[in-house]
């Protein structure tokens, strides 16, 4: 019953920006669905 996390998170489906469509990268936490830079543009 147990699933490895490193292989949980392979077979997840990649996330896109919900902003611009710009693939998200894996290794990022998600804040909501958007990448690095429209975080920071959201930040100003
Ligand atoms: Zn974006």
């Amino acid at each position: 019953m147990l699933i490895k996390i490193t292989e949980f998170f392979k077979n997840l489906p990649r996330k896109k920006c919900m902003d611009c469509g710009h693939e998200i990268e894996e290794q990022h936490e998600c804040y909501g669905n958007r990448c690095c830079d429209c975080l920071n543009i959201k930040d100003l």
